[in-house]
């Protein structure tokens, strides 16, 4: 089965299912990819600095899909912020991947102390206008960074990727996104893997007969968020894909929603964070 697609305010939609490559050398991501697609995925999660963009690319030309059919996601990294910088940053992406367009392209952190995700911003409009980027937005951005963006451009991003899992839900960033009309995107949707073996999703997942991986990934669906799974292993990219034959039921959501941790943060600070 196919993943359902979320409508962005710019009239586009996004696969709410994609693969994640993260720490995916160019050779893996290349097998990883190609298996995930023959699985049914038809959206991909990469970034300039995950250095596998050439294998991501060449991943989707293996699989042999129309281009229209596989929503491509890749990242500016934090030391190409700023106007030109972001737009030769862009190409270099486009590039490697192989590819004329993508589907998204995410400011990868707001980088606050570089004072250059507005300046960075303005050149994703740029692309976006030349037809090279289809929608815009940003990761590991909070809510006053969101509305300097918005202020300051008039423009809103279509998605904000943050960090998101049981254990990291997010509530009030997620209400923020909402409340602009930007769609929440988890990245370590299974907590880095650390949230397979938690007791109360072994609980859940023995009631559904699915695997905890299948529990959690179920979880940020049936939470209307976009989820970027990763795993090189062609089992388990077929095993996390198979999530759309059942769904959480009151019981099970109280259960997951009770996992929510102040500290469970296991990635950077978007504040801090370089
Ligand atoms: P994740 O939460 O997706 O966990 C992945 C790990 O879980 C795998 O390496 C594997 O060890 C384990 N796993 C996956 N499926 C499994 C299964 N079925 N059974 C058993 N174990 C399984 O971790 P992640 O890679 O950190 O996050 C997913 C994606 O999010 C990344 O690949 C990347 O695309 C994106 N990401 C973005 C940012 C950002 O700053 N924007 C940061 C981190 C990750």
């Amino acid at each position: 089965d196919q993943a359902p697609r979320i409508p962005f305010s710019d009239g586009r939609a996004i696969p709410q299912l994609g693969l994640g490559v993260w720490r995916t050398p160019d050779d893996v991501a290349v097998t990883a990819v190609a298996a995930a697609l023959e699985a049914g995925y038809r959206h991909v999660d990469t970034a300039a600095v995950y250095e596998n963009e050439r294998g991501v690319g060449e991943g989707l030309r293996r699989a042999g899909l129309p281009r229209g059919d596989v929503f491509v996601t890749t990242k500016l990294w934090n030391e190409d912020q700023g106007y030109d910088s972001t737009l030769r940053a862009f190409d270099k992406s486009l590039e490697r991947l192989g590819l004329d367009h993508v589907d998204l392209y995410l400011i990868h952190w707001a980088s606050p102390w570089r004072g250059l995700f507005v300046d960075t911003w303005r050149a994703f409009i740029r692309l976006r206008e030349e037809g090279r980027v289809t929608s815009i937005g940003v990761s590991n951005f909070e809510a006053e960074h969101l509305d300097r963006l918005i202020e300051e451009t008039g423009v809103a991003p279509v998605i904000n990727q943050i960090e998101l899992h049981p254990r990291f839900q997010q509530r009030a960033l997620r209400e923020a996104n909402a409340a602009r009309g930007i769609v929440t995107e988890s990245w370590s949707p299974l907590g880095q893997g650390q949230l397979l073996a938690d007791p109360v999703v072994a609980r859940v997942a023995a009631k559904h007969g699915k695997t905890p991986a299948q529990t959690i990934i179920r979880w940020h669906i049936d939470n209307g968020l976009v989820v970027i799974p990763k795993s090189v292993t062609p089992s388990r990219i077929v095993e996390n894909a198979a999530v759309f034959d059942f769904r959480l039921d009151e019981d099970d959501m109280r259960a997951l929603a009770g996992l929510d941790s102040r500290d469970g943060r296991i990635g950077s600070n978007p504040m801090t964070a370089t």
